[in-house]
């Protein structure tokens, strides 16, 4: 008799191994596809990554599959290999890697064919909704909507529309999208930046290559992509264009579309549907998408005729996975580049300090485009302004009065940026000193406006309180918000200027669904004089009327102890300075700061991304930071201090004879001690050499998964951002 077929499984268990199945009708095709199999008492869906004929497990305690998914193609080879490269590098199971990376759609144990993109009236439906009677509303709004043709899925989920009800009758069907309609021949003549970095790419014979396209907003980045993308199509290949939050860059996804009208292009986000985004994926499985435009997870999406993948902003913390399998898409898509042997290209006006150092010891190779690409577009002037001297009163200073009310007399738009949202950090206690903090955290309870009075929120739990009327510690009424947030920023200036129409902008106005691309187009449209915003603002908008940015509050990061504070603050200011001038209108940036000497801010005024990171690269290799190691970092949380510091304790015992060419830091409290009454600790290990760091790891996490502690949670960070 032969040997019964086996197929190993990959499942989401939090256990480093592969399960076997008995599978007799198993082939090597079916390496890649997904499976149902019984789990414990449940079934669960998981990928079958091998054959097998012998199973440690014995015979008697195996089982067998319940179905193997023969509909869908199998993930290909390359992504299964993607895949064990993430688990082993970032050190999280393989069956967790592998369905973190699936479609949710595909994660049911139900098998369904993918939801079609699309919808468009058949003939049946045509002729039938032309003697549809006036009462029926419901059934009118859908004939309309599907008047002029297909029609996304997604346009039509939130609607009351029959549309189930039509599909059973025959009168709508699945459809392709339709494509947008395109100017492709008012494309602009490349500057001579643009066609040096263009040239220079094209030389590059086929193979792995990474470039880092470093250039300021409005240098023309963007449109390198795009033609370099238009070559790669041209060889019938695919692209993967990576973009940090397209939900916040609508504009960037239509760019694309209209500047490829034939071709299949496809997003990859959380904002989609799931059966959205099944059938996107399922057209770069199947080779039908060209362009693959999505954010940090689409960096794992099949596309088996990739030719190209493109990291716009690559320096964006948005592209770090801060859960679960904790990867970074700009590393994991340089990965990914070599082994397919394409070219990466990076691009950012402020690229990580790790993206820089690689290209200066010639990892990456360099392409600049130093100047903006409009002639008539100039970078904006920077100034800053000594609030020591110039005292801000309710945050802003005299100079940035007067040039709010000179752009306002002007008609242009002006932006203040202020990276705190609500009303004001802390709530003070002018008596005693005491500031609000919350009782499951150790952080400040933040002052928000409420219902014509004021809240406390905690930015860490979430946790909502009243003010208190008296002072909890010395019992006087003598309590006051202190400092500044947007809704504070947003007050002030309405009483400076009551005939100006405000906008706020921040993480709590645009949570609504639509509210962000509502505020854009009333931006747009001229409907605001001032916008008033966080960071959100900043990310790759264009416009064009807002000549003036005033900064508030940007000091705070340099006082940070996480070394990359100063990093992400040049970063931040580069891109919200970016936003002004972009037409033909000159713009200004004026920043409030009481260290107008300070290196950061002198690099900034001109425009010197360079200085900036030799300077802070100096720094880093002093005190052998990333990108001079590189480190890991282990969290703990647990009810107590004690039994956090203890795990690690331990954990740092079991180290010390596997640690050869690592440093070993000791346990400490975390930087944030308390987030919703747990406590956390944090132990970090770092090394001179990634290849030491990572057998060193292997090991060491090893030895720790036995370890049981009730109540305890810990996990490991490779390459962390945030501490
Ligand atoms: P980035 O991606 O670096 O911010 P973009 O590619 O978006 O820059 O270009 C900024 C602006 O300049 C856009 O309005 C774009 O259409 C325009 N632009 C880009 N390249 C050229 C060029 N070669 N000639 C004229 N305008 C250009
Ligand atoms: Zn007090
Ligand atoms: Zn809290």
């Amino acid at each position: 008799m032969p040997a019964p077929a086996l197929i190993q499984v990959a499942l989401d268990a939090p256990l480093d191994r592969l399960f076997d199945y008995r599978a007799p009708d198993a082939t090597p095709e079916d390496i890649g596809r997904r499976v149902r199999v019984p789990f414990g008492p449940r079934e669960q869906v998981g990928v079958v990554v091998g054959l097998g004929s012998r199973s440690e497990v014995a015979d008697t305690r195996l089982r067998d599959v319940i179905a193997i998914d023969r509909a869908l193609p199998a993930l290909p080879e390359d992504i299964l290999q993607l895949a064990r490269f993430a688990a082993a590098y970032y050190q999280h199971p393989l069956g967790q890697t592998l369905l973190a990376i699936l479609p949710p759609a595909l994660k049911r144990t139900r098998f369904r064919a993918p939801a079609p993109a699309a919808y468009a009236l058949t003939e049946v439906g045509r002729a039938a909704v032309a003697g549809l009677p006036a009462r029926a509303t419901a059934q009118r709004r859908l004939a309309g909507l599907l008047a002029a043709g297909a029609v996304a899925a997604g346009e039509l989920a939130d609607l009351r529309v029959p549309l189930s009800a039509w599909l059973k009758r025959g009168w709508v069907a699945g459809a392709d999208l339709p494509g947008v309609d395109g100017d492709a021949g008012g494309q602009p003549e490349p500057t001579a930046d643009q066609a040096a970095a263009l040239a220079a790419l094209a030389a590059q014979p086929d193979g792995f290559a990474a470039w880092l396209l470093f250039g300021v907003t409005g240098s023309g980045k963007t449109e390198v992509y795009l033609r370099e993308i238009e070559r790669v199509l041209a060889r019938g290949r695919q692209v993967l264009v990576l973009l940090p939050e397209i939900h916040l860059t609508p504009q960037m996804v239509e760019r694309f579309g209209r500047r490829f009208p034939g071709r299949k292009l496809v997003s990859l986000h959380s904002g989609l549907s799931d059966g959205e985004r099944l059938a996107a994926w399922l057209d770069g499985l199947e080779g039908r998408a060209d362009i693959a435009l999505g954010t940090r997870l689409a960096v794992f999406a099949p596309l088996p005729r990739l030719g190209l993948i493109v990291v716009d902003e690559e320096h964006d913390a948005s592209y770090k996975q801060m859960e679960g399998l904790r990867y970074h898409a700009r590393d994991v898509a340089v990965w990914r580049a070599r082994a397919a042997g394409v070219a990466v290209l990076l691009g950012s006006a402020t690229p990580a300090l790790e993206s820089w150092a690689n290209a200066r010891r010639g990892r990456y190779r360099l392409l600049s485009l130093p100047e903006r690409a409009h002639a008539d577009a100039d970078l904006p002037t920077v100034s800053l302004v000594d609030s020591r001297t110039d005292k801000p009163r309710q945050g802003v200073t005299e100079a940035l009065r007067q040039a709010l009310a000179d752009n306002l007399a002007r008609g242009e738009q002006s932006l203040v940026f202020i990276n705190r949202r609500g009303y004001a950090p802390v709530l003070y206690c002018r008596a005693c000193g005491h500031v609000s903090t919350c009782p499951r955290c150790a952080a400040h309870q933040v002052v928000h406006r409420h219902r014509g009075g004021y809240q406390l929120r905690c930015h860490h739990c979430g946790l909502a309180a009243r003010p208190p009327e008296a002072c909890p510690a010395c019992g006087s009424l003598d309590l006051a918000p202190a400092g500044q947030g947007t809704q504070k920023v947003e007050d002030t200036l309405a009483e400076l200027f009551p005939a100006a129409r405000i906008l706020r902008i921040d993480r709590d106005t645009a949570a609504r669904k639509g509210a962000f691309a509502a505020m854009r187009t009333a931006v747009e449209r001229r409907e605001v004089d001032i916008l008033v915003g966080t960071q959100i603002v900043a990310k790759g908008h264009d416009f064009p009327m807002l000549t003036l940015v005033g900064v508030v509050g940007a000091d705070q990061a340099l006082m940070s102890t996480d070394f990359r504070a100063s990093e992400r603050l040049f970063a931040q200011l580069m891109q919200v300075g970016g936003r002004a001038g972009r037409a033909a209108h000159a713009g200004r940036v004026l920043i409030q700061t009481e260290y107008p000497h300070h290196p950061l801010y002198a690099a900034l005024v001109r425009h010197d991304y360079p200085a900036f990171a030799e300077r802070t690269l100096v720094e880093r290799r002093q005190a052998e930071f990333p990108p001079y190691s590189h480190q890991a970092l282990m969290r703990a949380d647990a009810r107590s201090m004690t039994e956090a510091m203890a795990f690690l304790e331990r954990a740092h015992s079991l180290a010390e004879d596997l640690a050869e060419g690592v440093l070993l830091y000791d346990p400490v409290p975390a930087l944030m001690p308390r987030i919703a009454e747990r406590e956390r600790a944090q132990l970090l290990v770092q090394s001179g050499n990634r290849a030491r760091l990572q057998a060193f790891l292997t090991p060491w996490l090893a030895r720790l998964r036995d370890e049981k502690s009730a109540g305890l949670r810990w996990s490991v960070d490779v390459d962390p951002l945030d501490w």
